[in-house]
């Protein structure tokens, strides 16, 4: 007999920590380990964390990026940023990335991922239709998404969409960047230079 088949209420832990993404396999007995041995108090004080996070932290309504709930977004909220040149990110992390380099003083827009029908994200699942809206009161559109396919796909019909707008200066990042590279996890002169460099379109 298996050994986790003994301990039913264990086995439920491990199958719902195997749905937490991005936590190796590997590490599964490591991780439920870890929270059996933690005392009552931190584990307790751990959960109502968990779970006022999930509460106070929200997607502020313009770039989606995360903030306090009552707070004022510090992109969209500060007079100090240009509010007239917005660069479109896929992620919150990529969007930690670009301010760590220190390239960007503008506003941002979370799109929530990259166009990927085979995973079932079309543009519905991102916040697409959001940016399209907000590109009219800009100057400049500056696109810095993943060099994969999916992030190449997601610009070109990004791109498609506004068009229109012929006064909208539109710039992506200088080459230079690895193909199938995440801005999440590139070094910080990269990404700065990426930025600076940035062509039009
Ligand atoms: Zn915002």
């Amino acid at each position: 007999m298996n050994v986790i088949e003994k301990l039913p209420t264990l086995q439920h832990l491990l199958r719902q920590l195997q749905k937490v993404p991005y936590l190796a396999s590997k590490n599964l007995y490591r991780v439920a380990t870890h929270f059996l041995k933690m005392d009552e108090k931190q584990l307790q004080q751990f959960c109502a964390l968990l779970l006022k996070a999930h509460e106070q932290v929200v997607r502020c309504p313009i770039c989606y990026a995360w903030q306090e709930k009552g707070a004022a977004c510090q992109f969209c909220g500060s007079s100090r940023r240009d509010a007239g040149v917005v660069c479109v990110v896929e992620s919150w992390q990529d969007l930690l990335a670009i301010e760590k380099s220190g390239a960007f003083k503008g506003l941002y827009h979370v799109l929530g991922g990259s166009l990927s029908p085979i995973d079932g994200i079309g543009p519905e699942q991102l916040s697409i239709e959001q940016l399209v809206a907000r590109v009219e009161h800009i100057s400049e559109l500056v696109f810095a998404l993943n060099q994969t396919p999916e992030g190449e796909a997601t610009m070109a019909y990004i791109v498609e969409k506004i068009k229109k707008n012929t006064a909208l200066k539109i710039t992506c990042l200088a080459q230079g960047m690895p193909v199938g590279s995440s801005i999440e996890f590139m070094d910080r002169l990269t990404v700065y230079k990426a930025l600076d460099q940035r062509k039009e379109f």
